[in-house]
């Protein structure tokens, strides 16, 4: 009787050691099979791009550059030719037919610089042309030159027909304000559409996340894992580019910075920086050194970073309340203000800045 029960003991812990190999081969095999993140960075708009996936695959994350690329040399770029904005713009003043994306993202952006109290003016393109903050040979240009540059800059010269657009003669159309969070906008429909389950997505100063980020790096079938807020981390404006103050904790958003330490140049101790008021044709100057603005799409939360850099902190609140976003204020002494739905997302991490 001992020895037949000794025999049914070891037989149930051989058992037992067997389906523990087992379970832990098919947790190796969860991980390696696709849960782990997936990176993949590369360029496109002049600017870098950053894609981790998470419960996602390589051909994914290349799909959502695919995407991007196309968004670029087909859609929006100024300078590859056949894109739909530089045939515009060679072509001011005839009517051209355009592709839906670019029809869709011009009627969007038309309509955001009616609503931005003229912060916004996709019709600029003279006026930044002129100033070539973005050149090797940036200059300020005599208030002649400004003046005649502001005159192209009539929005109401853009007509949009369905798939047709037309834009003023002598006209240049510049979406550089809001490119790259249309950017991140298609990267994140086409990671939702190959099933991705999260994505961090960024292009230049936009970011997009979608879904929520596993807690422990990793999507199991083995662990109830209902995904965590992401942490997004706000550049210090007077510090070196990998630098941040803050981070702030966030869900499914779109994130995007405007700033004037981007893109400027000199010139007897003055700072020209990228981002003009379509009022005086200078790089505006609101009080603000960056602002960062939380939506739930990137196209607008571009669009609405540089309305705010140019309206200044007062102004720009009811424009944010109009499309429920939030953003984040730094001005130059390194006080830092904070919409309301946003405020206690945020931990201040370098103590000279101080949130107001
Ligand atoms: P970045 O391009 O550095 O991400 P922004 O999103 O603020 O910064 O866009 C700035 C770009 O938009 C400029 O480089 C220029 O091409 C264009 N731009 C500058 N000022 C305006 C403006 N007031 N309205 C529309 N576009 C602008
Ligand atoms: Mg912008």
């Amino acid at each position: 009787m001992k020895n037949s029960s000794n025999k049914r003991n070891k037989n149930l812990s051989a058992f037992a050691f067997l389906a523990v190999v087992l379970l832990l081969m098919l947790i190796a095999g969860d991980i390696k099979g696709g849960a782990q993140s997936v990176n993949k960075s590369s360029s496109a708009m002049g600017a870098a791009v950053f894609i981790t996936l998470y419960g996602g695959t390589e051909d994914n994350a290349d799909a959502m550059i695919s995407a991007i690329k196309e968004l670029d040399e087909k859609c929006l770029s100024p300078t590859v030719e056949g894109s739909d904005i530089f045939r515009l713009n060679e072509n001011a003043g005839a009517e051209l037919e355009i592709s839906q994306k670019t029809a869709e993202i011009l009627k969007t952006s038309l309509e955001i610089c009616a609503k931005s109290d003229s912060a916004l003016n996709v019709a600029l393109g003279k006026l930044v042309k002129l100033w070539g903050i973005d050149t090797d040979n940036p200059r300020v240009p005599a208030e002649e030159e400004i003046k005649t540059a502001l005159e192209t800059a009539d929005l109401s010269k853009i007509i949009l027909n369905g798939n047709k657009a037309k834009i003023g003669e002598g006209q240049l159309v510049d979406l550089g304000a809001i490119g790259k969070g249309a950017a991140c906008d298609i990267a994140a429909e086409t990671a939702k559409k190959l099933g991705v389950k999260a994505a961090s997505i960024s292009v230049g100063g936009s970011v997009t996340f979608v879904g929520l980020k596993p807690a422990n790096g990793v999507f199991s079938r083995f662990s109830k894992n209902e995904g965590v807020q992401w942490s997004i981390g706000i550049r210090d404006p007077f510090g070196p580019v990998s630098e941040t103050f803050a981070s702030v904790k966030t869900g499914p958003a779109s994130v995007s910075t405007s700033g004037n330490y981007e893109k400027y140049f000199e010139k007897d101790g003055v700072r020209y920086h990228h981002i003009f008021s379509p009022v005086t044709g200078y790089p505006s100057d609101s009080g603000l050194v960056s602002v960062t603005v939380f939506s739930d799409s990137g196209l607008l939360s571009d669009a609405l970073s540089t309305i705010c850099f140019v309206l200044g902190y007062e102004k720009s609140l009811p424009v944010l309340k109009e499309y429920s976003a939030e953003a984040v204020f730094v001005f130059p002494d390194k006080t830092v203000k904070a919409t309301d739905g946003i405020k206690d997302s945020i931990t201040i991490k370098n103590s000279e800045f101080t949130l107001v």
